[in-house]
């Protein structure tokens, strides 16, 4: 098979992985009480997927920065709540979901045991899965 079907089929995956992704993120945000709220994925004319987000409250939506194709779950979800939390410290929560008590840094999204999950940046302890 040509390099360039296999590249389409990959961006193809990334897309529907992301969509699935997308929704237990956006329920995360909302449960978290997170400002920015992820709306869906698209795909662009130019084969990048971007992640569509609105802010809490008002109408105007964004577009946020491309997302590398994956075809593992978990991996989509950590790419996006990463992308979407840095919106949420341009909001000015800089220290959102929160860490463990006592820490003023915020929590970083990440794979522990293949499960996406926040975890604090520096004991690397999990607080808990994402969505
Ligand atoms: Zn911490």
């Amino acid at each position: 098979m040509p390099d360039a079907d296999d590249h389409d089929e990959l961006v193809l995956d990334g897309l529907e992985f992301y969509q699935r992704a997308v929704r237990r993120v956006a329920q995360d945000f909302a449960r978290r009480g997170a400002v920015v709220q992820p709306l869906g994925v698209d795909l662009d004319a130019l084969d990048a997927l971007h992640v569509r987000f609105g802010r809490r409250g008002r109408a105007r939506e964004g577009i946020l920065g491309t997302l590398r194709p994956t075809r593992d779950l978990e991996h989509a979800v950590v790419e996006l709540a990463d992308l979407l939390q840095e919106k949420e410290f341009d909001e000015g929560n800089t220290t959102w979901p929160g860490c463990l008590s006592g820490h003023t840094h915020p929590p970083t999204a990440a794979l522990v045991d293949g499960v996406a999950c926040w975890q604090c940046p520096r004991s690397h302890e999990t607080l808990c899965p994402i969505g």
